[in-house]
C-alpha cells in the first residue's frame, strides 16, 4: 500500500508539472487542465488508501461538501474569474490553517503519534500564520472585486499604517518563533490561538490599503502565500506530494504576479504598500474638449474604406460578451480584403489572458492576435484602431502623467491611429477612474452603446441592405 501511495505521488507531481507546462500554449491549454484534474484526483486517492486514514464516512461528506461549493463557483461569467480565484485561495489558506490547528492540538492532546521536532513546530507555526491570512487576504481581495458593499473598493489609509500592519505581523511571527522553541509550555496552547487570530486580522489588514485595480496581482501574491502554507503543511504532515505540488502553486503564483506587475510598471512593494486606485482628480483637458460621436452606417464606411483595422479589446468587451459579434465584423472586413489584427494589453480585461480566451472562445485566428509591442509600431500606419470596451490600457495619460495610477504602464498607441473609432457606453472612466483624453482627440469618434449591440448594428450594415 505504501508503494502505491509513493509511486501515485511521483505520478501526481509529474501530471501537475505536465499540467503547467501544457497551460503555457493555447494549443496544449486543454490538455494542461485534464492533467491537473487526473494529477489532483490521484493525489487525493493516493491520501485516501492511506492505511491510518480511518474517518471514510467524514471524507466521504467532505467531498459531497465540496462539489456542493465548487460546482456553483465553476459557473461564474469569466469577468468574475479573479474574485472566484480569490475564494478557492480562500479556501486553501483555511484548510491549511486548520490543519495546522488540528495537528498542533491533536499532539498537545496526545492522540498524536508524531514527534513535535523544533523544525516540525516552526513549519506549523509557518502554515498556520500564512493559511489564516491568505484566508482572511483573499476573503477581502474577492469582496472588493465583486465590489460588496460594505467593504471599502478604494484603499484605506491612515498614518503608521505600514507600521501597525508590520507590527501585527511581527508580533505573530515572534509568538510562532517562541511555541517552535517551547512547544509544550503550558502557555504555548494560548500562545498558538493568539497566533492564528493576528493572522486573520493580518489578512484583513493587508488588503485595506490596496485598491480595486492592483486586486487581481494581489490575488496573484495570495496565490502564492496559499502554495507556501501548502509547502509548510506538507513538512508538518511529512507529505512530499503536498510540498511539491504546494511549490509548484506558489512559485506559479509568484512568477504570474510579477509578469503582472511589469505589464502594468509597477513595483512588487508598491503594489502592496502603494495604495494604488485613490480617487484621482479628472484630468482638465478632457473635461474641456468635446466629445464626437459617430452614427453606425458612418463607422461602417470608415471601416470599409479602411486598408487595415486594429481591433483594440478591452473590460467592457468582456462584458458585452461581444466576442462572437467581433468575430462576425472580422469576417466581413477580412471579406472585403482588410487586413485585421487585434492588439492584445498584457492587462487587458480583469485577468492575464482575458482577451485571448475571449477571442480564442469566438474563433478568432491566432496568427491575427498581436501583442502590444509587435503592434504599436504599426499604428501610426493603421487607419482605423477600432476601440471596445478598452479604457486604461489606451490612455495617452499613462506616458506623461505622473499623477495618475497608471502613469508608467506600457500602453496600446490607438492615439497614433489614423483614425480612431471608440465603443463605450458613457463618458465614465475606466478601472483605474480617470478620464481618458482619446476619446476627445481630433480623430476619435465615439459610438456609445453596449459593445455587443453597437457590434451587432454594424455587422448588418456589411449585410444585405447595408455596404456591399
Ligand atoms: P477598463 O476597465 O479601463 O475600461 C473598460 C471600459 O469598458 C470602461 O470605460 C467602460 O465604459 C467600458 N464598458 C463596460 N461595459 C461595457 C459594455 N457592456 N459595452 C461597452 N463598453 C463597456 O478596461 P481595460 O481593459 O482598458 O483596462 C483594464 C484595467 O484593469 C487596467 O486598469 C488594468 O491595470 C486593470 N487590471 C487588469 C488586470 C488583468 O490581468 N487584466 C489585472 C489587474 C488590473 P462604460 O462604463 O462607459 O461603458
Amino acid at each position: 500500500m505504501h508503494l502505491v501511495g509513493e509511486l501515485s505521488a511521483v505520478l501526481a507531481t509529474a501530471l501537475f508539472i505536465f499540467a503547467l507546462y501544457w497551460m503555457n500554449d493555447p494549443k496544449t491549454a486543454r490538455r494542461g487542465v485534464i492533467a491537473g484534474v487526473v494529477g489532483m484526483t490521484v493525489a487525493v486517492l493516493a491520501t485516501w488508501i492511506q492505511p491510518e486514514i480511518i474517518h471514510h464516512a467524514w471524507i466521504v461528506g467532505a467531498i459531497a461538501l465540496g462539489f456542493v461549493v465548487g460546482v456553483p463557483l465553476s459557473r461564474v461569467p469569466l469577468t468574475a474569474v479573479p474574485q472566484r480565484t480569490a475564494l478557492s485561495h480562500a479556501f486553501g489558506g483555511l484548510a491549511a490553517g486548520l490543519v495546522g490547528t488540528a495537528e498542533y492540538f491533536l499532539w498537545r492532546g496526545g492522540s498524536a503519534t508524531a514527534e513535535m521536532t523544533h523544525f516540525r513546530m516552526s513549519a506549523l507555526a509557518a502554515e498556520v500564520i500564512l493559511g489564516f491570512l491568505t484566508f482572511t487576504g483573499s476573503l477581502m481581495a474577492a469582496g472588493k472585486l465583486q465590489e460588496v458593499r460594505w467593504i471599502p473598493q478604494r484603499p484605506v489609509t491612515y498614518p503608521g499604517q505600514n507600521f501597525v500592519n508590520i507590527g501585527v505581523l511581527a508580533i505573530a511571527v515572534g509568538l510562532g518563533v517562541a511555541v517552535a522553541v517551547h512547544p509544550g509550555a503550558p502557555w504555548a496552547q494560548q500562545a498558538f490561538l493568539v497566533i492564528a487570530a493576528l493572522a486573520l486580522i493580518f489578512g484583513v489588514l493587508l488588503i485595506i490599503p490596496i485598491g480595486g485595480a492592483d486586486m487581481p496581482t494581489v490575488i496573484s501574491i495570495l496565490n502564492a502565500y496559499a502554495g507556501l502554507s501548502a509547502v509548510a503543511m506538507g513538512f508538518v504532515l511529512d507529505s512530499k506530494l503536498l510540498v511539491t505540488a504546494g511549490a509548484l502553486d506558489g512559485s506559479s503564483g509568484l512568477i504570474l504576479s510579477i509578469i503582472m506587475c511589469r505589464a502594468m510598471n509597477r513595483s512588487f512593494t508598491n503594489v502592496l504598500f502603494g495604495a494604488f486606485g485613490k480617487a484621482q482628480p479628472a484630468l482638465a483637458a478632457g473635461e474641456q474638449k468635446e466629445w464626437k460621436q459617430e452614427t453606425v452606417e458612418g463607422a461602417a464606411q470608415l471601416l470599409e474604406q479602411a486598408r487595415n483595422v486594429v481591433i483594440i479589446p478591452g473590460y467592457g468587451m468582456a462584458v458585452a460578451q461581444a466576442q462572437h459579434k467581433v468575430r462576425e465584423l472580422y469576417d466581413a472586413l477580412t471579406k472585403r480584403g482588410i487586413i485585421v489584427k487585434f492588439a492584445i494589453h498584457p492587462v487587458a480585461g480583469r485577468m492575464p489572458g482575458h482577451m485571448n480566451v475571449l477571442l480564442a472562445e469566438a474563433n478568432i485566428p491566432y496568427s491575427a492576435l498581436v501583442e502590444m509591442d509587435e503592434i504599436n509600431p504599426e499604428m501610426p500606419q493603421t487607419d482605423v484602431a477600432l476601440v471596445l470596451g478598452a479604457n486604461d490600457v489606451v490612455n495617452p495619460a499613462a506616458r506623461y502623467n505622473k499623477g495618475t495610477p497608471i502613469y508608467g504602464m506600457p500602453i496600446i498607441d490607438a492615439d497614433k491611429a489614423k483614425t480612431v473609432l471608440a465603443v463605450k457606453r458613457s463618458k465614465k472612466p475606466g478601472f483605474a477612474g480617470i478620464d481618458n483624453e482619446l476619446y476627445v482627440q481630433d480623430n476619435t469618434w465615439m459610438l456609445f452603446g453596449d459593445a455587443k449591440a453597437v457590434l451587432s448594428d454594424l455587422v448588418k450594415q456589411f449585410g444585405s441592405g447595408g455596404i456591399h
